[in-house]
């Protein structure tokens, strides 16, 4: 367990018996969870690449009064718990698309990392990405190491919208030009749209 914000984790789990998730881009798993004898069961979105072999990662926001938060808070190192799935997904293929342009808040980013990885992995893979992701502020962007490596590839571009954060002067340097003050809106959105390669306006 690596704790990335005051309430929300990045869990790291292996697989029984040695096996892989086979999971397909943006697809989710399904905890079971017993709170107080009432069994619960949430959605949570792997956010390891998707070809990751015996193990997989979620990133978990617990919320104060949250039903399988309470569970999830129980947990220790070496429990064992119970998923089904994966389920869902998003079709995606290489060069299928000249741009992707996606719009993550908070916990919202897991499904965006594996396809994010998917495509700077693969070499041949010319989709051109931006990433618009919202947190409260600098401290709260999840992933955020991963996120910049990710940003350094000549094909995807990272801006990130922090609706509390007191001033961009305040942020180390490498974020302020990728970093707006407030909420999406139209004139930021339009700005952004602006700077992608291949939209047609
Ligand atoms: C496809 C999918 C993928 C998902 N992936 C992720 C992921 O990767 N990571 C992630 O963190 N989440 C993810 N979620 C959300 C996750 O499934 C849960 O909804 C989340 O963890 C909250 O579950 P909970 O049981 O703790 O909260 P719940 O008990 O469902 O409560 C939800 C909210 O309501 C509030 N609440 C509860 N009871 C009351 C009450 N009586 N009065 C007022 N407010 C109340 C809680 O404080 C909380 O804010 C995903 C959801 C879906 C559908």
């Amino acid at each position: 367990m690596e704790r990335l914000t005051g309430d929300t984790n990045l869990y790291r789990f292996e697989v029984a018996r040695g096996g892989s998730l086979r999971l397909n881009l943006g697809q989710h798993v399904v905890l079971r969870g017993m709170v107080n004898g009432l069994e619960v069961q949430r959605a949570y979105t792997p956010v390891n690449p998707v070809n990751a072999e015996n193990y997989f990662e979620v990133l978990i926001k617990c919320y104060k009064d949250g039903l399988m938060s309470q569970y999830i808070k129980s947990w220790r190192e070496g429990d064992v718990l119970f998923w089904r799935g994966p389920f869902g997904g998003f079709p995606y293929g290489p060069n299928q698309y000249g741009q992707l342009l996606m719009l993550a808040s908070g916990t919202g980013l897991a499904p965006m990392l594996p396809i994010l990885q998917y495509i700077t992995e693969n070499e041949e893979d010319e989709t051109f990405v931006t990433l618009i992701g919202c947190f409260v502020t600098f401290e709260n962007i999840y992933m955020r190491s991963l996120l910049q490596d990710q940003a350094r590839y000549w094909n995807v571009k990272i801006f990130y919208v922090l609706s509390k954060e007191a001033s961009l002067e305040e942020l180390p340097w490498s974020y302020r030009e990728s970093s707006h003050l407030g909420r999406i809106n139209r004139d930021f959105l339009r700005s952004v749209l602006d700077s992608c390669s291949c939209v047609a306006l």
